[in-house]
This record gives C-alpha cells, sequence and structure tokens, in this order.
C-alpha cells in the first residue's frame, strides 16, 4: 500500500489506517502534512463508470467553496481512477481529500445543529439540482426510496421477529397506499441519498460538509430530506418535534412542495424498512457479526416509535416547519350533527368527548386532529387494527373472486378445515355468516330444530345479539332500558358471579351451588328446554367470569332433560383469554354448539356456527340454508389469515403473558385504591369494578364513568359495562405489550 501510494500518487512515507467501509475498502491516509481518504474498490465496469459518475458530481460541487465536500485527486498520471493489481486481483482506487471535522452522530445535537444540517442539505441539493449524469440516472438500487416496493418486500422473509415483520410489511402497505400512487407528480433530480450521521460533518455546532457518495442517484427529491430525518432523529424522544428542525432549515434555502411534505412520514418509515431489512439480511449471512444487531436497534426502536404517530399529526407539524397551512377538519359538533341527520342516535357515540377517527395501526388508534391512541379496549381487531397480513388477504382476494357459497371454490374448505383444528372432535361441522347475532339465531335454530324443544335458558346480563331471537334470550337488552321484558320462550338464571352473587367462595363449590340452583329453577319447564346459551365470560355482564365448575355443571342438568348446550365465545374465543383458545376449555366442558363473531374477521364481518354433525345432520331436512355473504371466499380467505397470524405471532401466548400482567398491575393498583372492589378476566379480558364500599359492594357508576372519560383525554380507550355500569373493560388486540399496560396503569394511578 505504502509502495502504491508513492508509485502512482507521489505519496511517501504516509500513514495509513483503515476505515469502516461499506461496497469499498477505505483508508486513511496522512502525509504529515495532508491527510486523504483512499477507496479502493473491485475492479468492474460498473463500479468504475459510477466511480467517475461520483467524481463528475464532487466536481460540480467544488464549483461553488460554500461548502465542503471530498475532492477528487489525479494519479502521477493525471487520472482520477487508478486501475492496479494486488496480486493477481486487479482492483480500482480513488483517491479523496479529507475533511476535517467530527460526526453528526458524535457531536451534542441542538436545534440550530439541526437546522443547519437542513440548510446544508437544501444547498446541496440546490447545486445539483441541474446536474446530469447518465450513469447516476441508470442506477437502480435497493437503497433509493423509489425502489422501496420493488426491493423490500421479498426481504422481509429475513426479519426473524414476527411483530417486527408485521411493521415492516404494514409500512410497505401504508406505502403503496399513501405514496405510490403519487410519485410519478414528484420533482427528481441527483441526491446525495445518504444523509446518515456517520456522512455527515459538524463543525462549531453547524454543518458544513458531508461525505461518502456512494449512494448517490437520481430519485425524488424529497427522499434526500426524509434520509437526513431519519438518522438525524433515531434515538430522540421526540422525533417529530426534531425533525421539524431539519425541515425548517431546508425549506429556507430550497422550500419543498406541500405533497411533498405530506408523504415525508411515509418515506422516513421507508428508509427505516430498508434499512431493518437490509440488516436482517445481513445477519443471515453474518450471523455471528454482533455489530450488526448493535447496530439496527436504534432503527428498530424507532420505527416501534413512529408507527404510534398518527400520521395527521407528523403531516401538520411537518407543514408548519415549512410555512404550510393545516387542513381545517370538521368540528367534533359538525360532524356529530351531521351524523344524527341520516343515523338514528340510537347508534350511540361513546364518551363525552367523542373520538373523530381517522385511522388505526394494531394497538394505536388515530384521530383527525393528529392525536394517537391507545386501544386498550376493541376486541374485534384481534390480532390489531390494520394488520398487514389481513388487509393483504382481503385485497388480493376481493380483486379476484368473491362470490356465494353456491359453487365450488378452495377457500371454504381450507378455511373451515383450519378453523375445527381448533376445536375437539366431536364439533365438526361449520356454518358461515356475517355477524355474532346472525350466528346465534341460527344456533338457536339449529338447538330448536335438533331437540324439538323451544325453550332456551340464559343468564342475567349476558347479550348475545340484535336479531328478534338474540334480544329475546338476551337479559342485558329485553331485560335493560326500553327493553320489553321476558319472553315466555326464555328462562333467565342468575349469573354465576362469585364476586357479587350469592356464592362466593370460588372453589368450584361456588359454581356447583349456582348450578344447582339453576337446575331447581329449570325444574317445571323439564323436557322443554332446547338449549343453554352463555359466554364463559360473561362480557355485557361486566367481564364476569362464570365461578368455577358452573358450566359442567349445568351443562349436565341440560343434557339430562334433552338440550344442548350452546358456548357463545363471539368475545372470548381465538386465543383472549390466554390460558385457552375457547372459554368453555376453562371450564373442562365440550358444548355442542360453539358461536363466533367479532375477532374472526379482524372487523371484516364474519360469524360462525360450528356443532355436531348430527345437530348438522338433522338441520338438513330439505330446506336450503343460504346467507349471501357467509363462507364467500373473501371472508374465507380473511379468516385464514387472522388465524395464521394468531399462530406466526403467537398472539395467544402474548394474550396469556401481557394480560397475567395487567391482571397483576391492576390488583397492585387495587390494593392501594379502595375504590377497585374487583379485578378479573382471563388474558386480555379484563374487568375492573368499581365501588363506593367494599363490603357493600355498592357500585361507583360514576367513578367508573369519570374514570373511562378521563382515560380517553388521556388518550387511552377504555369501555365501561355490567348492570351498573361500573365496569371498567379492556380486551385490547392481541398484540398489546407490557409498555402498553404500564401506560394504562400508570394513567389510572394518576387519575384515581
Ligand atoms: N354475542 C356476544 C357475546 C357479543 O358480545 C356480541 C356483540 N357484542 C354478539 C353475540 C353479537 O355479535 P354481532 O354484533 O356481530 O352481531
Amino acid at each position: 500500500m505504502r509502495e502504491f501510494l508513492k508509485l502512482k500518487y507521489g505519496l511517501s512515507n504516509s500513514e495509513i489506517q483503515k476505515l469502516e467501509g461499506y461496497g469499498s475498502e477505505n483508508y486513511l491516509i496522512n502525509s504529515g502534512s495532508e491527510k486523504f481518504i483512499l477507496k479502493v474498490y473491485p475492479f468492474d465496469k460498473q463500479i468504475l463508470d459510477l466511480a467517475a459518475a461520483e467524481n463528475d458530481l464532487l466536481f460540480r460541487l467544488q464549483k461553488e467553496k460554500y461548502n465542503q465536500f471530498p475532492n477528487p485527486i489525479r494519479n502521477i498520471n493525471g487520472e482520477y481512477l487508478t486501475v492496479f493489481y494486488e496480486g493477481e486481483t486487479r482492483k480500482t482506487a480513488r483517491l479523496l481529500t479529507f475533511i476535517e471535522g467530527g460526526f453528526f452522530a458524535e457531536t451534542g445535537h441542538s436545534n440550530l445543529l439541526f437546522e443547519s444540517f437542513g440548510k446544508f442539505l437544501a444547498k446541496m441539493d440546490l447545486q445539483l439540482s441541474d446536474f446530469k449524469n447518465y450513469v447516476i440516472e441508470a442506477r437502480k438500487f435497493e437503497w433509493d426510496l423509489q425502489y422501496f416496493q420493488h426491493f423490500i418486500p421479498e426481504k422481509t422473509k429475513f426479519i426473524e421477529n414476527p411483530a417486527g415483520r408485521k411493521l415492516v410489511e404494514y409500512f410497505l402497505m401504508q406505502h403503496r397506499e399513501n405514496v405510490v400512487p403519487y410519485l410519478h407528480s414528484f420533482r427528481k433530480q441527483i441526491i446525495h441519498n445518504d444523509a446518515n450521521d456517520w456522512n455527515v460533518l459538524v463543525q462549531n455546532g453547524k454543518v458544513p460538509g458531508i461525505i461518502d457518495f456512494g449512494d448517490t442517484c437520481y430519485t425524488q427529491l424529497i427522499n434526500e430530506l426524509a434520509i437526513g430525518i431519519t438518522y438525524a432523529i433515531l434515538e430522540k424522544d421526540n422525533p417529530v418535534e426534531w425533525a421539524k428542525a431539519i425541515i425548517s432549515g431546508y425549506h429556507q434555502i430550497f422550500p419543498p412542495e406541500e405533497k411533498e411534505i405530506d408523504i415525508l412520514y411515509w418515506l422516513i418509515a421507508a428508509r427505516l424498512c430498508t434499512s431493518v431489512c437490509n440488516s436482517a439480511l445481513e445477519k443471515t449471512k453474518q450471523p455471528d457479526n454482533e455489530y450488526i444487531s448493535i447496530s439496527e436497534k436504534p432503527a428498530w426502536n424507532l420505527l416501534e416509535k413512529w408507527v404510534k404517530i398518527n400520521p395527521v399529526f407528523a403531516r401538520n407539524e411537518f407543514r408548519k416547519a415549512s410555512g404550510f397551512i393545516i387542513p381545517e377538519e370538521k368540528s367534533i359538533e359538525e360532524i356529530k350533527s351531521e351524523r344524527f341527520q341520516t343515523v338514528s342516535p340510537i347508534f350511540s357515540v361513546s364518551y363525552k368527548n367523542p373520538v373523530y377517527m381517522e385511522r388505526a395501526a394494531f394497538q394505536y388508534m388515530f384521530d383527525k386532529y393528529g392525536n394517537s391512541y391507545l386501544d386498550a379496549y376493541n376486541n374485534i381487531p384481534h390480532v390489531g387494527h390494520s394488520h398487514p397480513k389481513v388487509v393483504e388477504a382481503g385485497q388480493k382476494q376481493m380483486a379476484k373472486l368473491n362470490t356465494n357459497t353456491r359453487y365450488l371454490y378452495d377457500h371454504i374448505n381450507d378455511y373451515t378445515a383450519k378453523l375445527l383444528q381448533y376445536f375437539p372432535k366431536p364439533l365438526n361441522k361449520v356454518f358461515l355468516v356475517n355477524s355474532g347475532s346472525a350466528a346465534t339465531d341460527l344456533a338457536i335454530r339449529l338447538a330448536r330444530n335438533f331437540t324439538g324443544k323451544n325453550k332456551i335458558a340464559v343468564v342475567e346480563h349476558g347479550y348475545h345479539g340484535n336479531t328478534q331471537t338474540g334480544i329475546e334470550i338476551s337479559h342485558y337488552k329485553f331485560g335493560g332500558k326500553g327493553g320489553k321484558g321476558k319472553s315466555e320462550n326464555t328462562i333467565c338464571l342468575p349469573i354465576p358471579d362469585a364476586y357479587r352473587g350469592e356464592f362466593k367462595i370460588n372453589d368450584g363449590n361456588a359454581g356447583i351451588s349456582f348450578a344447582h340452583k339453576a337446575i331447581q329453577q329449570m325444574i317445571k319447564p323439564t323436557g322443554e328446554i332446547a338449549a343453554f346459551i352463555a359466554e364463559p365470560i360473561v362480557g355485557c355482564g361486566g367481564q364476569v367470569p362464570m365461578a368455577k365448575g358452573y358450566l359442567k355443571e349445568i351443562y349436565t342438568g341440560i343434557r339430562n332433560q334433552g338440550g344442548v348446550c350452546i358456548s357463545d365465545e363471539v368475545q372470548t374465543g381465538f386465543g383472549r383469554l390466554g390460558d385457552f383458545f375457547w372459554g368453555f376449555e376453562a371450564q373442562q366442558v365440550i358444548p355442542d354448539i360453539v358461536i363466533l363473531g367479532k375477532p374472526m374477521g379482524n372487523g371484516h364481518p364474519m360469524g360462525a356456527v360450528v356443532c355436531t354433525d348430527e345437530i348438522a345432520e338433522a338441520f338438513n331436512n330439505g330446506m336450503e340454508f343460504f346467507s349471501s355473504f357467509g363462507g364467500n371466499p373473501v371472508s374465507c380467505a380473511i379468516g385464514k389469515a387472522v388465524l395464521e397470524v394468531l399462530e406466526e405471532e403467537k398472539l395467544q401466548q402474548n394474550a396469556k403473558s401481557v394480560g397475567d400482567y395487567y391482571l397483576h398491575e391492576l390488583t397492585k393498583l387495587q390494593q392501594k385504591h379502595e375504590c377497585i372492589g374487583d379485578v378479573r378476566g382471563s388474558g386480555l379480558f379484563i374487568g375492573f369494578e368499581f365501588v363506593k364500599n367494599r363490603f357493600t359492594l355498592e357500585p361507583d357508576t360514576e367513578l367508573a364513568q369519570k374514570v373511562k372519560n378521563e382515560l380517553r383525554n388521556r388518550f387511552i380507550l377504555v369501555s365501561t359495562d355490567g348492570p351498573f355500569d361500573n365496569v371498567i373493560k379492556s380486551k385490547p388486540p392481541l398484540c398489546f405489550t407490557r409498555e402498553n399496560v404500564d401506560e394504562v396503569i400508570g394513567n389510572l394511578g394518576k387519575i384515581l
């Protein structure tokens, strides 16, 4: 090397130090009086052309002496590229001047520095705006964000952690929706394309220069700013605020267009995704290289932070930094009054201060005004809002075939076969419908048809659906406000509630006592009962788990008199309870009929009845069962995707561990606060009840309402329920984390 430098560049007695490099070997050369960077590349026509193109770009930048860029140095033959042999290997070398200064990554950060960084990038881009180079323009590679959809989707498979993979797939999906359709109209030019914190130089609190033009390309101009911001905000608690300083600096020199600013949020995400995907791929090539894992960590951290930020908030803040107007949204009053002009007020809206929703991602929801909410409530988006796998399954199938069950197609076979794998053997026929209510209705028809009887035994405060039959068997409705009372075909049994009910010691005996009492109540209609229907944890009753031992005993009682047993798993099913995939498993029973709904399609309307062969066969009496939408290929594709995500992301296990932690933390809070009378539930199906007195159990409805509304004001969504509406229900998407629990508990503690 020393010889080479002397021979080709006339540099004798230089100190040579090897530096970190990517795509080339890099050396710091110190001749005593001057410092240089020597880059050595493999000999390759394409690399040679690019190195020459990079030199041309640097010559263009040198025209204005305002900023500092590496300067290409000629060899003794007057050439900028030196082809030489190292042993048998032909290589190319390139010598550049060394620029003094610290790195952006290593200096203290300030608003001024960030603004100066923005200004620097803008000046450089402005200088390059008329620079043309066909080699750079022809380049197509993974670090150019315009090819995000080209290179990155196939790399997500290298991400080991499914929770990380889903984040990248989510941002890929959002990029397809929010960026790709508009890109064609964006300004393009040659940019540096890698203003990361180890390339950007700092002197006296300002950015005077940048190195490493190895990623230069011809792309959307806004990518320069997006990439610069991405690395600068990596470790920041308030990344949007820091980003604004860079945007503001950039804007002062080379104002971005409004539409460019509006996609920045997604472009920053795209760069993070590119980075983590490439790290994931590198890890497969160098599994022992710990440096990769360490260096990818900040990108993952920011990606996790980024997904919680309302894209509307980011857009508005970025607009502020670049002087654009923030679009006005309708006020809550406006949207509400508009709604009730066409929609009956019977469709109630939650919270004193309702939420005007815009979009959602996993366990986060975003309103129109830029606020982010932690969704500690919604159990329909079971595997998370907008889960990319589920969305994609629906989108793809919708574009291909969506028809009714009168044709043969694979999806219904595949889905029902997969669904039945989760059930004990006797339950082996599936009826697909579009809602929990439709499933309930059908389940009751199946039971009445099979038994030839009419009466349905239900549990107090239960809810099973909105159809005529649904209401008749839902004490929550027929016995509640506006309810018309119990119909003659309904037998309403006391809720086996070991907290408020008659039998309180939940050791198994309470459940048996509740069941015996219920069976007593059913002595008169013996022989008339078609079915017993209940949820294993009564959701609308205030998340009340049936006292231990209850179902076994009552199922026996019902079957003894010729009735069938229905488990409503609309809320408790699909792994939510943590320990069990279905709620009935918790009580060691096997129902004859199971009702499914809510989480089944993660928000896509799906419901099902699963029953025994005999019950299904008895129903097959010549009258066709037809549901226009139930079991269509789109629903089946979505349902299957939900099950796959549950498995891949081990969400039942997550419900167990996070749910246990949640219950534990709530119990700790209960010890501090007298007003929390009871904490109960299983997995991520939780309720806690407010009382005025722990002995009389006098409910504190007002406090529960206050807490719910105050949590909402702190951007945490929960709901209340139960006969006294004094129970807070929390049944979040199953991707809920311990940190999410801490946020709920921390805020609850402060409110109380
Ligand atoms: N059963 C239970 C236990 C439910 O919670 C619900 C809905 N809240 C239903 C049935 C009815 O489902 P859907 O709203 O899909 O008709």
